[in-house]
């Protein structure tokens, strides 16, 4: 159940001065989101990956610098603004975006960028080449699919280019709003912006933020607030605990813990920008596959994967 917050609650809340929401900043989003791809490829295992998804970031910026002249989904995204504050939705739904106008040129998009890089190995030429040529009803279903978790329609391989096309639409949506247009949800792990559920978390160090752990939306990348200390799916205090790589001195692995939930039996996982100020979740989500695969042989279920890394054992 979702209900929004009454105004003595939401003044109790400004007082304390935490950003609620942190949106993402258009301007440099998935830029960002490329330099620490590349940043954490170096000596990684899949270090190849996440060079390739630093290209399909980059043209995902591009992408989303291209929509800014659409002035139409502006109109309707006031709209839906005025319906998420009477309905207790969140501002869109990004399981709607596959109506979007846009979603399939900007799927067009990112792969005639990826193309141009030379080199590209002949396996993922044929790939781009197969979404290409892809119908839009089949494209349509197969996006649709995606957003739902339908693991039975999902092809793997093209799974995070699909993915990547509806991240950009819903950022693009999401980044037209101001953040007290964004409603208090009553589910508080999901992205208020736009109902997905989280990537990973993040305790932050910079400005108001500074201590205070954010849940990151793996759609349109806006990050809300949630007390450290607490399961985000299903609410519970009790019974957290957390879990680091034994290997403290492996790159990185100080900056990241997989919080547990005896409750639910979830898990997922919690960067420490302190460790690290460059910590993008998403990016870092991608390169910490080891810690994945750890908690694999675990009781606990990560509830919600990457969209740029489709792994169809997902709960
Ligand atoms: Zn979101
Ligand atoms: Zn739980």
């Amino acid at each position: 159940m979702q209900r929004i917050l009454e105004p003595g609650e939401i003044e109790a809340l400004d007082h304390n001065a935490i950003p609620r929401v942190r949106l993402p900043q258009r301007a440099s989003i998935f830029g960002d989101r490329a330099r620490r791809l590349k940043q954490l490829a170096a000596g990684n295992p899949i270090g190849d990956y996440l060079n390739l998804m630093a290209s399909l970031a980059q043209a995902q910026q591009q992408a989303l610098n291209g929509l800014s002249g659409e002035t139409d989904s502006h109109a309707r995204d006031q709209a839906r603004n005025n319906l998420a504050q009477t309905h207790l939705l969140p501002l869109i739904l990004a399981t709607d975006q596959v109506r979007s106008p846009h979603w399939q040129t900007v799927l067009d998009q990112l792969l005639e960028q990826l193309t141009k890089a030379s080199g590209l190995p002949p396996a993922l030429i044929q790939l781009i080449e197969r979404i290409r040529q892809t119908g839009a009803n089949q494209r349509d279903s197969q996006a649709e699919a995606i957003l739902r978790r339908n693991n039975e329609i999902v092809d793997p391989a093209s799974a995070p280019f699909y993915a990547a096309a509806l991240q950009v639409i819903c950022s693009d949506l999401v980044t037209r709003f101001d953040v007290h247009d964004v409603p208090l949800l009553d589910t508080p792990g999901l992205c208020p912006c736009c109902g997905s559920m989280p990537v990973a978390s993040v305790v932050r160090m910079d400005g108001q933020s500074q201590g205070h752990r954010y849940l990151q939306c793996g759609m349109c990348a806006a990050e809300w607030h949630m007390v450290r200390i607490k399961c985000a799916y299903c609410d519970s205090t009790k019974g957290i605990a957390y879990q680091s790589i034994e290997d403290e001195q492996a790159a990185g692995a100080a900056a990241i813990k997989a919080e547990t939930c005896d409750e639910c039996h979830s898990w997922l996982k919690i960067f420490y920008q302190e460790k690290d100020p460059y910590v993008e979740p998403l990016a870092d989500d991608l390169a910490s596959l080891t810690l994945d695969l750890l908690m694999g042989e675990t009781v606990y279920a990560r509830r919600q994967g990457n969209p740029l890394l489709w792994q169809a054992a997902e709960g």
